[in-house]
């Protein structure tokens, strides 16, 4: 690569993880698995040997510290825990360079905060992503920080779209997609419990009925994602006049079940906001 702004292949893309975690493993076999990546240009860094174990099964490089991430890759994602990114970012920002795209996926921590720590025109990208990106099923919004090209963003928005949906937008939206998004995988895991219980209750084998949820969930957003159909027709389309459906539906709005929904993504919202 010569020049600051111009687009890279992902193929022949150099990218380090600074923070070898639950995020990082998914991401750089959603890389891998989707051929974008080749798995020696991929450099990885943290302090925990077992984990660094792992990553080799990948054959991935293992860096000795996080500078060598930073010297051996021209797209460097922070998958470090929000509390340890501004220790990072002073830790290797004398070896970032306008050659280097810094990726940060970490919850709450500000474009700002991130491009204040780094030297001045770092091309920063700022990412929301979800666990479900170890299933390739993510949903993940990219915004980009002040100095970034556009091409950047567009170069993030493709390695995640090999781990999910990826969207771009700007970092306004970025609490709120934390907030749906981010926390979500947490409310659909508590609603396949609740589910399942309920099987459980009317009669079910436990095992039978964690997979009917589960499944009933998947098959719904599918349904949702595949027809580009409202949800609400597609409530509509299962509730036939006095049946089954409609009753459970009646129960749920008398729980004030959607509300429940609104209220949990407005306060996890609100606390992504205070983290920030
Ligand atoms: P994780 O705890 O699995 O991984 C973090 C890794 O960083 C650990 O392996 C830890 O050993 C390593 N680390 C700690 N200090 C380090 C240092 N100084 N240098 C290098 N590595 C260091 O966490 P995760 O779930 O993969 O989350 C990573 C980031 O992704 C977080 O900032 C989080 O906000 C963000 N994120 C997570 C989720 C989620 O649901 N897990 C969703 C969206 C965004």
């Amino acid at each position: 690569m010569d020049g600051a702004g111009e687009s890279l292949p992902t193929k022949d893309l150099l990218v380090g993880f600074i923070g070898a975690g639950k995020m990082a493993f998914a991401m750089s076999r959603g890389f891998l698995r989707a051929g974008l990546v080749k798995a020696n240009n991929i450099t990885v860094s943290d302090p925990s040997p077992q984990i660094r174990q792992e990553f080799k099964e990948l054959g991935v490089n293992i860096a000795e510290d996080n500078r060598e991430v930073v010297n051996r890759s021209q797209l460097i994602v922070l998958s470090v825990k929000p509390n340890v990114v501004k220790p990072v970012l002073k830790e290797v920002s004398s070896v970032i360079s306008k050659h280097n795209i810094v990726v940060s996926i970490a919850a709450g921590v500000k474009l700002a905060t991130i491009e204040e720590l780094l030297p001045t025109g770092t091309r920063v990208v700022r990412v929301m992503p979800n666990t479900p990106v170890l299933v390739q099923a993510g949903a993940a919004v990219v915004a980009p920080g002040s100095s970034a090209d556009p091409r950047d963003s567009e170069l993030v928005v493709e390695l995640l779209r090999s781990v999910g949906m990826c969207e771009q937008g700007n970092e306004k939206l970025l609490d709120a997609v934390t907030g749906l998004s981010g926390s979500g995988p947490a409310y659909a895991f508590a609603a396949i419990e609740a589910m399942a219980d309920g099987g459980v209750k009317m009669g079910l084998p436990r095992d039978l009925a964690i997979k009917l949820a589960a499944q009933t969930m998947l098959g719904a957003a599918k349904m949702v994602v595949e027809t580009g159909k409202h949800p609400g027709q597609l409530k509509d389309e299962v509730c036939s006049p006095a049946g089954t459906t409609i009753s459970a539906i009646h129960v749920l709005e008398k729980n004030g079940f959607r509300g429940s929904l609104i209220d949990a993504v407005e306060a996890a919202t609100t606390r992504a906001r205070e983290l920030g």
